[in-house]
């Protein structure tokens, strides 16, 4: 089996180590499934600290967030990747900052997953993710901007399911409990005319995947940037 000649794709974080590990995992499988033999992507990797995200996440720090993912994105950029991966829907509150700092492509996750959610032919669809992407505007804006209107859930769930990925997910714990309420909230809002959901954080494809729950449509936003990555990684231009 031939070597197959690949562009190398720069990756910042998940940015908690479960997330990060999942994309690396999920690249890999994505590029040596089409090019066989033991081809896998070329990837680096810029793993940071998530205690320090978590704070910005908690102190709504997002200057100080994005001072922090600039400087990773620039030694990225520095090291020779074709284009950039931020593996994280909540830091992508930073975007604007990491683009204008970078003059390779950035991928956008709300972009990759508005092309599929549209690409299917649906439009009103449910958002669960951190705290802030459910309930801060520049997230449902930035959806609305790639024309997909997104329904959240109610406030005592966004905490629950904030909860979860903070002391679970993150922390690589995956419980029957935790799985079993996010089917739950994912039911509500389909029945209350989500024609879908985007997992709208890149850790709960730990918890919940498309099997448990055939009747509703999921968007995983790891999936689909892992699937973007890989083929950027093969040849598509950026
Ligand atoms: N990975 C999560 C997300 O997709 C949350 C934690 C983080 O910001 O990295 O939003």
């Amino acid at each position: 089996m031939e070597p197959a000649n690949l562009n190398t794709i720069g990756l910042m974080g998940g940015m908690s180590s479960a997330a990060t590990a999942a994309y690396y995992e999920i690249i890999n499988q994505k590029v040596k499934t089409v090019k066989g033999g033991h081809n896998i992507a070329e990837i680096i990797i810029c793993s940071v600290n998530f205690a320090v995200i978590e704070q910005y996440i908690r102190e709504e720090a997002w200057e100080e967030a994005a001072h922090y993912l600039v400087e990773k994105a620039e030694r990225l950029e520095a090291a020779g990747v074709s284009c950039i991966f931020l593996g994280t829907n909540t830091m992508h509150r930073v975007r604007e900052q990491i683009k204008a700092a970078i003059s390779i492509p950035f991928i956008d996750i709300f972009e990759t997953v508005s092309a599929e959610i549209k690409s299917q032919g649906k439009s009103t669809i449910g958002l669960l993710g951190t705290y802030p992407v459910m309930s801060d505007n520049f997230f449902v804006q930035a959806y609305q901007d790639c024309g997909i209107e997104v329904m959240t859930p109610s406030e005592e769930e966004k905490k629950e399911i904030d909860r979860i990925i903070f002391e679970e997910l993150t922390q690589h714990q995956i419980n029957a409990t935790a799985k079993a309420y996010y089917l739950e909230v994912i039911r509500k809002m389909a029945a209350q005319g989500a024609e879908g959901v985007i997992l709208g954080c890149t850790e709960i494809k730990l918890l919940v995947q498309q099997e448990d729950i055939p009747e509703v449509p999921l968007f995983d936003t790891l999936e689909l940037h892992c699937e973007k990555a890989a083929r950027i990684c093969m040849g598509e231009a950026p």
